[in-house]
């Protein structure tokens, strides 16, 4: 089920390997951020359909990364409405000329059909969903394109495989993995003022996010001592 954030931000916490998927209702626009596996979509379907929403409402899905578990969900629901994709341009570019390699499908036995990227997007372009609007912070690390999207008026970060709660972070040993851009896109986290931060795997950090973006740093530039 959809957990309600703020007002037109919704989050599902994954309990499966699929990851967290955001629900952002925006005017004209429903927009996901992230689309879990694809395996568990009557998970997906049965959570809109209880904010009276069908997947065919859905406009647009805004990726965090590529990886197989926020992707694979993008072509069962291509199957059924027509979505505007966004992606970061590094990862986008490769995915575009065919490439499906980062999205780690091979790696999980997974069969991923080829799709069209139609909106590259680069570090600090705005995301006009609707109504609502998201600046992207690129964060690589996790993987080159990894990127947070940044909701300021609502004071909420999106922060994919880059930050999770409890002083975690996204594993760097995946194709494209960096331990130092990631501990600098951490520390990049640290600067940018929000309350809340919707990870793409585990629990949402509902109060003092700032501090959890602090913690993991922290931990993490001791880590890899870096
Ligand atoms: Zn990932």
């Amino acid at each position: 089920m959809f957990q309600q954030i703020t007002e037109g931000i919704h989050l599902q916490v994954s309990s499966t390997f699929d990851s967290n998927i955001g629900l952002i209702e925006s005017g004209d626009r429903l927009v996901l951020i992230d689309s879990g596996t694809g395996a568990h979509l009557q998970n997906l379907e049965k959570a809109l359909l209880s904010l009276d929403y069908s997947i065919e409402d859905i406009t647009d899905i805004a990726l965090t990364h590529s990886h197989i578990d926020h992707i694979g969900g993008v072509a069962p629901i291509m199957d059924r409405t027509d979505v505007v994709l966004h992606l970061h341009e590094r990862e986008a570019n490769r995915i575009n000329a065919g490439d499906m390699q980062l999205t780690l499908s091979s790696t999980f036995g997974v069969k991923l059909p080829k799709m069209k990227i139609d909106r590259p997007f680069r570090d600090g372009d705005e995301l006009k969903l609707g109504e609502l609007q998201a600046t992207v912070i690129h964060t690589p690390g996790h993987s080159e394109g990894s990127c947070c999207f940044y909701f300021k008026e609502e004071g909420v970060m999106f922060t994919g495989d880059t930050l999770f709660a409890g002083g975690s972070f996204g594993r760097v040993d995946f194709p494209t993995g960096n331990p130092q851009q990631l501990v600098e896109s951490l520390e990049i986290l640290t600067k940018i003022e929000f309350s809340t931060a919707l990870p793409g795997h585990m629990r949402p950090m509902l109060t003092n996010a700032q501090r959890s973006a602090m913690s993991s740093y922290k931990t993490a530039k001791s880590w890899f001592n870096v």
